[in-house]
C-alpha cells in the first residue's frame, strides 16, 4: 500500500499497526467472532477496553493514584469549552487567550460567569505566547491552551496559580513530558494525537468538582460521568477502542519520554530548514514554536504553485496552513515518522535549487 506523508492537523495520522489491528477488530474482536461495532458497551469485553483506555491515560501521564479520574466523553474539545465552565465557574475565571481555540473557550465560558482574559497574543495574530502576566486574584479556575494548533505556538511554562488549573491539551497531549499533576482538569479531543474523532479525554481531579451552586444536566456533569465510569449513555466505542490501541502502542514504544525525543528530532529538522532556507520564513516566535504544528510561509508568494507541485509530487498531504494564518502548516503528531519530515525538508531544498 502506498501511504502519502500525512501532515494533517486533525484528524491526524495514527500508527499503521493501530489501523491494522482496528480494522481486524471491526470484523472479529479478539477472536470473539463479533465486531467491536456490534457488541454491547456493557459487555465484559468492552468494559475491559474502557478500563484499559482509562488506565493507560492515567499511567502514561503519571496521574495514577493521585485523585484523578479519566473520562471518555463525546462532543469534542468544543463541548469541554462549556462543560468546564458549567462545572467549575461560580463567579470568575481567568483565561489565557493564545489563539482561535482559546477564544472559543472564552466565548462559551462567558455564558456562565465573569471571565477575565489575563493575557492575550491577539495583537500579533497569535504568533507568540504571552509571558509577562500575573495571576493575581482567587479565580474559580485558570484556563490555558497548551498547544495552539492553528498558529503553531506552544506553552513551555504554564501559569503558576493557587486556583485550579484547566488546560485544553487537544493537540499535544502525550507528546511531551510535563508535570501533568500541576493541572486539575485536562481535556483533549481524541483526533489530534490520540485516536479517531468522536471521543474526548478528560483527566479531572475529583476534589475540584461539586463546588458550584447551579444545577448541572446529567449529561454535562463530570460527577455523573465519573459515577457511571464514562458510560452514563452509550460511549463512542470505536473511538475509545482505537484510542486504547494507540495508547498501548505509545506504552510499548517507551511512553511519553521516548516519543518526546522523537518529536524533538522531527521539530528540529523542520525548523532548521525553515531558518536556513531563504525561500521560507517561520510564523511563530522562535522561543514559542510548537513541536506538533510548524507554521511557515514562502518569502515570495510567486513560488507557491511551484512548491505546491513539489508537495504533490512527493505526496506531502495536509500541509496547507489554516486560513487565519495562510502559508503552510506541518503537523507532526506522535505517529508521523521521521521520513515524512525528511520528505518535506527535501522538497523545500529542491525548491531552493529550481527556483
Ligand atoms: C481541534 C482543537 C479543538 C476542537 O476540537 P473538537 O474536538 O473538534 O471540538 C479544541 N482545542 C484545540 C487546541 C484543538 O486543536
Amino acid at each position: 500500500m502506498n501511504r502519502p506523508h500525512n501532515f494533517s492537523a486533525g484528524p491526524c495520522i495514527l500508527p499503521l499497526e493501530v489501523f491494522e489491528k482496528a480494522s481486524q477488530s471491526v470484523i472479529d474482536l479478539d477472536l470473539s467472532g463479533l465486531s467491536i461495532l456490534e457488541i454491547s458497551h456493557r459487555s465484559p469485553a468492552f468494559v475491559k477496553i474502557m478500563e484499559r483506555a482509562q488506565d493507560l491515560a492515567l499511567s502514561l501521564t503519571g496521574l495514577q493514584n493521585k485523585g484523578y479520574k479519566a473520562l471518555f466523553l463525546q462532543g469534542g474539545a468544543s463541548l469541554q469549552f462549556l462543560m468546564t465552565a458549567y462545572n467549575l465557574l461560580e463567579k470568575k475565571a481567568a483565561y489565557l487567550d493564545t489563539g482561535t481555540w482559546s477564544t472559543k473557550a472564552i466565548k462559551e465560558a462567558k455564558l456562565f460567569g465573569e471571565i477575565e482574559v489575563i493575557a492575550s497574543s491577539k495583537d500579533k495574530n497569535y504568533n507568540y505566547i504571552p509571558k509577562d502576566y500575573k495571576v493575581t486574584e482567587n479565580f474559580d479556575y485558570v484556563h490555558c491552551t497548551s498547544n495552539n494548533t492553528i498558529f503553531g505556538t506552544q506553552i513551555k511554562h504554564f501559569p503558576s496559580t493557587s486556583s485550579p488549573l484547566v488546560c485544553d491539551m487537544s493537540s499535544d497531549i502525550f507528546s511531551r513530558e510535563i508535570d501533568f499533576s500541576a493541572f486539575d482538569l485536562i481535556y483533549a479531543g481524541a483526533q489530534k494525537n490520540m485516536g479517531p474523532a468522536g471521543a474526548t479525554l478528560v483527566l479531572v481531579k475529583e476534589s475540584i468538582l461539586g463546588k458550584v451552586t447551579r444545577q448541572i444536566p446529567s449529561m454535562l456533569d463530570y460527577q455523573t460521568m465519573i459515577k457511571k465510569d464514562s458510560m452514563f449513555n452509550t460511549p463512542p466505542v470505536f473511538s475509545v477502542y482505537v484510542s486504547m490501541l494507540n495508547l498501548e502502542w505509545l506504552e510499548r514504544n517507551g511512553g511519553i519520554k521516548a516519543i518526546e525525543e522523537k518529536n524533538k528530532v522531527k521539530a528540529e529538522m523542520i525548523y532548521t530548514e525553515i531558518d536556513r532556507n531563504p525561500l521560507f520564513k517561520g510564523f511563530a516566535e522562535v522561543e514559542d514554536r510548537s513541536m506538533m504544528n510548524a507554521t511557515f510561509n514562502l518569502t515570495d508568494d510567486k513560488l507557491k504553485s511551484k512548491f505546491d507541485d513539489l508537495a504533490q509530487k512527493h505526496q506531502l498531504n495536509g500541509i496547507n496552513g489554516h486560513r487565519s494564518v495562510g502559508g503552510y502548516r506541518a503537523s507532526m503528531y506522535n505517529a508521523l515518522p521521521l521520513e515524512s519530515v525528511e520528505a518535506l525538508v527535501n522538497s523545500m531544498k529542491t525548491l531552493e535549487k529550481i527556483a
